[in-house]
């Protein structure tokens, strides 16, 4: 039987791995080596070639400042096709904070231009700066996602940390990620948490989000396996993700309002 294998492509991990989103690659890196499935982890900067990001199975983008997120635009722009293809293509991807900003329409820093997005993501994104607070605190939502193995309903809580000055609104074809329970969320005010568009995962969540939250890993690599082998391939929680999952039963039930 052949050995499964993934690459897992990471946007220019020197400029977007705020508050540890790091973490997220580690845990996708760690349970395929569980699970027996080759992994590469690549890195993406300007000296990735088209082709390199036309094999990636599975991609992560972490958060940034604002100045970061201008510098990557300089280079992502060129590789803005390939990208929304695999997306088109049902390549699973989880973009943290900075990064599905400048996936979607625009960002518009709290100093500078405006940056215009690659679109992937029907959504706008407006940093306030100082005329408003910074999305800062733990955040819960809930969210519905099809295949998340291992819990008894498709409804999952999520737990984790945000840090965000931007308030995101969702276009009229966009579908939010989840719904939020406690925290800001997008904007505050609609309720919304991140966004979804076939099985790229746009959020606000560090934490890291992936090892507090193993369903969401699971998730992207059970997608990931079935895009590339075209069929299911089931991926099972091991004793570290149902003490997380514990955990987060257990953080969650002491904000429910
Ligand atoms: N610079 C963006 C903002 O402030 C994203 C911050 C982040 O990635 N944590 O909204």
């Amino acid at each position: 039987m052949e050995k499964l294998s993934l690459t897992i492509g990471w946007l220019y991990p020197e400029l977007m791995s705020t508050y540890g989103d790091r973490g997220n690659i580690q845990v996708l890196s760690k349970k395929c080596v569980w699970s027996n499935i080759k992994v590469k982890i690549l890195p993406i900067d300007h000296n990735t070639s088209i082709n390199e990001l036309k094999n990636i199975d599975l991609l992560f983008g972490g958060g940034s400042q604002d100045i970061q997120q201008e510098i990557v635009m300089r280079d992502l722009r060129g590789k803005g096709l390939v990208i929304k293809e695999l997306i088109e293509r049902n390549i699973p991807a989880l973009f943290v904070c900075g990064s599905p900003q400048i996936m979607g329409k625009y960002y518009e820093p709290a100093e500078g231009k405006k940056i215009e997005g690659l679109g992937v993501f029907d959504m706008t994104t407006l940093n306030p700066g100082l005329t408003k607070p910074r999305c800062i605190g733990n955040i819960i939502a809930e969210v519905e996602l099809d295949g998340t193995d291992g819990t008894d309903s498709p409804k999952t809580i999520i737990i984790g940390f945000e840090n965000h000055g931007g308030r995101t609104y969702l276009g009229k074809t966009a579908k939010p990620f989840a719904k939020v329970t406690h925290g800001f969320g997008n904007n505050g005010e609609d309720g919304t948490e991140g966004i979804i568009y076939k099985n790229a995962i746009g959020c606000y969540f560090h934490g890291p989000l992936l090892p507090k939250n193993p369903e969401i890993a699971n998730y992207l690599l059970k997608k990931a396996l079935s895009v590339k082998y075209n069929r299911e391939i089931g991926l099972r929680y091991n004793s570290d993700d149902i003490l997380s999952i514990k955990a987060k039963q257990i953080i969650s039930s002491r904000y429910i309002d």
